[in-house]
């Protein structure tokens, strides 16, 4: 069969609206057809059959499907390693055009890399920008070279901002899809396993997935979200961001994360509101940390300071590792952080900058078993922002805090939960208590660690012993901390300056 058409891969831009690659597409003359594949190679990172971000995308495509079928397409939504997929679509259906967003992290640059190698001759790939304001590809410094601080980044980025950047690209898209029953025939006919887009229950099983409602995560109201955040929030968000006990940011990331919504649609109302530079200043690091990684992928696997790159020689209690898992280290704020992003998929920034410092210093666990503990729960799991904010915490990475300056988990808490709200929320246990008792908790030690090494055999029974009770903090801050501020220490002077 012959289409003469083009194909839009749809990836981390799952909407109609706003759209750089459909707008790419509809600028040619041909009919096109939008793509999704669940990648059998991304999916094996999932394991999990109830993983909240596969069934959020299955909602998102059924979304996407009825509204393409409204303008007369549909979504054709496939499963299978998607560098054989994608070609094999080219070629079964003669696409002309492929059309892409461009991706910053090493898998996907492989993996778009590996499919363009395998197309047939005569289709053209056509890549563009999207997911951010401006491709790190073009904020570098005046010699070309990287950036690796943020502030100087950051400066950059704005010298680049103009109207333009922020322009909505249009999608005039009416009459102008390819017949998506032909499209599904000709996949299947090439041996393609094409799922039901119509039925989020049906494309889950058919990959071993568990459907379930999530009525924290709508695939419907992100308009409404940026609406509400813009109108009511975004002036206050300067000061009132950090305060966990309230809901002060736009809890946006997973919109953002899948492209529900465009990154240019939020600057504009935060430009058109007034008052959201800090917003668009948060905006812009999602947008370095993508930078980090396309310039410094070594930082996928390696510290990217380079003078603790293999030489941190990290705790392996694995009994500190399932305590802090489970959310019952015996620090609040650091178990109330753990099990809201148990509960919700989604973790309050301050509070993922506190556990992540919990994790790596307190802890001495290695930073990459948190960062994918991370990436197991996190419904805005994003490669270089977690990879980067880990970093950052374990005073590996661009920016990094300071060796010495370890968050103290009760200050954080009296600061930044004052009244215990927040940990009252995740933390049933301590209900009863006043805010002052349960602020108090955090310095209370463990009677075996008082004298004990951080990592000796009498840690492994440290762990909690049962549900009913709240336990025992699990190690003691102030000895942790010592220990965590002369390990850097020691190899600052070993390297020649911290
Ligand atoms: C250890 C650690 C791990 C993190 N992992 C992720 C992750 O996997 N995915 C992710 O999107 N963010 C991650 N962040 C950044 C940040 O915590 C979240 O982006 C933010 O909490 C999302 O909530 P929000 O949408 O309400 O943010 P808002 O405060 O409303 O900010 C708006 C948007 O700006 C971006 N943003 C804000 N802060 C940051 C930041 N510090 N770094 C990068 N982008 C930012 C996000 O896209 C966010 O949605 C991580 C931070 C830390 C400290």
């Amino acid at each position: 069969m012959k289409h003469n058409h083009s194909i839009v891969w749809l990836r981390r831009d799952l909407r109609l609206h706003d759209h750089a690659a459909l707008s790419a597409a509809l600028s040619a003359p041909e009919a096109l057809q939008c793509v999704f594949v669940f990648d059998s190679d991304i999916l094996a990172q999932f394991a999990n059959p109830h993983d909240r971000r596969v069934n959020f995308l299955a909602r998102i495509l059924a979304h996407l499907h009825a509204q393409l079928q409204a303008r007369g397409g549909g979504m054709l939504v496939l499963h299978g390693r998607a560098t054989e997929a994608i070609p094999k679509l080219v070629a079964a259906t003669h696409a002309v055009r492929l059309v892409l967003a461009e991706d910053y992290e090493p898998g996907p640059i492989a993996r778009d890399a590996a499919v363009e190698k395998a197309l047939r001759g005569g289709c053209s790939v056509v890549t563009v920008t999207d997911h951010v304001m401006i491709s790190p590809r073009e904020v570098v410094k005046d010699d070309g070279s990287a950036f690796k601080v943020f502030t100087p980044y950051y400066k950059k980025w704005l010298s680049k901002l103009t109207p333009l950047s922020s322009a909505e690209f249009e999608v005039e898209d009416a009459g102008r899809y390819a017949s998506y029953e032909a499209m599904c025939t000709a996949a299947r006919a090439a041996g393609l396993n094409v799922l039901d887009a119509a039925n989020p229950a049906a494309m889950l099983e058919a990959m071993g997935y568990v459907h379930r409602e999530d009525d924290l995560w709508r695939v419907d109201d992100v308009h409404q979200r940026l609406a509400h955040f813009v109108e009511e929030k975004i002036r206050p968000y300067p000061s009132a961001r950090n305060f966990m006990d309230g809901d002060t940011t736009s809890k946006l990331s997973p919109y953002l994360r899948f492209g529900l919504v465009s990154v240019r649609e939020c600057v504009r109302a935060a430009e058109a509101k007034g008052g959201g530079e800090k917003w668009i200043n948060e905006l812009c690091w999602r947008e370095f940390y993508m930078a980090i990684m396309l310039h410094f992928p070594e930082v996928a696997e390696h510290e990217f300071v380079e003078k603790y790159r293999g030489k941190l020689t990290w705790s392996s209690n694995d009994a500190h590792l399932q305590a802090f898992r489970e959310g019952r280290t015996g620090y609040p704020i650091v178990d109330a952080a753990v099990r809201e992003l148990l509960q919700t998929g989604w973790m309050h920034n301050r509070a993922r900058m506190i556990v992540a410092s919990f994790f790596s210093k307190d802890l001495f666990l290695d930073w990459r078993k948190g960062e994918q503990f991370f990436a197991e729960h996190l419904m805005d799991y994003e490669f270089s922002s977690n990879n980067g904010g880990w970093q950052w915490a374990t005073s590996t990475g661009t920016d990094a805090a300071p060796y010495f300056r370890i968050f103290n988990p009760q200050l954080q808490s009296e600061k930044f939960d004052a009244e215990a709200v927040y940990i009252k929320r995740y933390v049933p246990e301590l209900r009863n208590l006043s805010a002052k008792e349960i602020h108090a908790l955090h310095s209370r030690s463990h009677p075996e660690q008082r004298e004990g090494s951080l990592f000796d055999e009498r840690d492994s029974s440290a762990a909690p012993q049962n549900d009913s009770s709240y336990p025992h903090p699990i190690v003691d801050h102030k000895t942790a901390k010592d220990f965590a501020v002369q390990v850097f220490r020691d190899l600052g002077h070993v390297m020649g300056g911290a």
